[in-house]
C-alpha cells in the first residue's frame, strides 16, 4: 500500500467521548457513503481529491518512531488514546494497517496508557494479549449485507465483525458496539431489536442518529422517531446490564444537554 510521512501523531480531540487520539492512515478503503465526515474534511482541506482518492489509504510509515518520541512527553496528560477518528485501525483487507495498529497499542500500553479502538473491519484475536484496560468496539448499523454494500462498501461483513468482537469478549476483553449512524426507515426497513440482541454480550452500547444526510432529514418526524429508538436502546441496556451512551442530538428531549453515560460505563 502507499505510504506517507507525518510530523506528529498523538493529539487531543474535542469529540464527544474522546481524550487523545491517533490516525496513522490517511484515507480509508471502507468508503462509507452516509457520508464519512472524515472524508468531507479531508476533501475540504486538500488531503483527498475525490471519493476514489479517499478510498486509497496511505499508511503513515513513521508512526512508531513518532510514538517513541511523543509518548514520554505527553504521557502525564493522556488518560486514554482512541484509534481512530479519521480512519479505521483494522481496515478490512489491509494487514499492514492492522499490524501497525497492534504495535502502536503495545507501545501505548507499555507506557500504561489504555487504548480504545473502533473498527468496521475485523478486530484481531491478538488484541486479547494486550492490556485488559483497553476496550474494543465495532460499528454495527444493520445486519443486512445488501445495505452494508451500499453504505460501507469496503468494510467487513456484519456477521464477521460481530464474531471477531465476540471472540475478544470471550477472552475477557472489554467490548463495545457503536450503533451509529443509525439509518432511518426510508434508507432501510429493519428491526433495531434484532441488532441489539446480536450484540447483547457487549459491555457498552453507543447509539446515535445519522447527520448530514438529506434522505434521513426528510423522513417524517425523524426526531421523534430517533427519540423512540434511543429509549428502546436505553431500556434494552438497562434490562441486560449493559452500559449505554446516547450521542448528542439523538434524544430529542435532551437535544443539547451535556452527554453523559446513562448507565455505569463498561470501560
Ligand atoms: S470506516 Fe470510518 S473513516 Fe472509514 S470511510 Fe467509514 S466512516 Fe470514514
Amino acid at each position: 500500500m502507499k505510504t506517507i510521512v507525518r510530523k506528529s501523531m498523538l493529539y487531543k480531540t474535542g469529540v464527544e467521548y474522546g481524550d487523545y487520539t491517533m490516525n496513522h492512515v490517511q484515507g480509508c478503503s471502507h468508503g462509507c457513503t452516509y457520508p464519512c465526515y472524515a472524508m468531507l474534511m479531508a476533501k475540504r482541506f486538500g488531503r483527498a481529491s475525490s471519493y476514489e482518492d479517499w478510498c486509497e489509504p496511505r499508511l503513515v510509515s513513521n508512526t512508531l518512531e513518532l510514538l517513541d518520541r511523543e509518548i514520554p512527553r505527553l504521557k502525564p496528560k493522556i488518560r486514554t488514546v482512541h484509534l481512530c477518528f479519521t480512519t479505521d485501525p483494522f481496515m478490512y483487507g489491509y494487514d499492514e494497517v492492522s499490524a501497525m495498529s497492534v504495535e502502536a497499542m503495545r507501545k501505548l500500553n507499555a507506557a500504561h496508557i489504555p487504548v480504545t479502538a473502533l473498527s468496521k473491519g475485523l478486530l484481531p484475536l491478538e488484541l486479547a494479549e494486550l492490556s485488559h484496560d483497553n476496550s474494543y468496539g465495532i460499528t454495527l448499523i444493520s445486519l443486512d449485507e445488501s445495505y452494508r454494500e451500499k453504505a460501507e462498501p469496503g468494510a467487513a461483513p456484519y456477521r464477521e465483525r460481530i464474531a471477531a468482537l465476540k471472540e475478544l469478549h470471550d477472552k475477557g476483553c472489554n467490548t463495545w458496539v457503536s450503533i451509529e449512524p443509525y439509518p432511518s426507515p426510508n434508507l432501510i426497513e429493519q428491526d433495531l431489536h434484532e441488532i441489539l440482541e446480536e450484540v447483547s454480550f457487549a459491555n457498552r452500547i453507543i447509539f446515535g442518529r445519522t447527520n448530514y444526510n438529506r434522505v434521513v432529514s426528510s423522513y417524517p418526524n425523524v426526531k421523534v422517531w430517533y427519540d423512540r429508538l434511543a429509549h428502546e436502546v436505553i431500556s434494552f441496556c438497562d434490562a441486560n446490564g449493559i452500559a449505554c451512551h446516547i450521542k448528542k442530538g439523538t434524544l430529542q428531549l435532551v437535544d443539547d444537554a451535556p452527554s453523559a453515560p446513562i448507565a455505569p460505563s463498561g470501560e
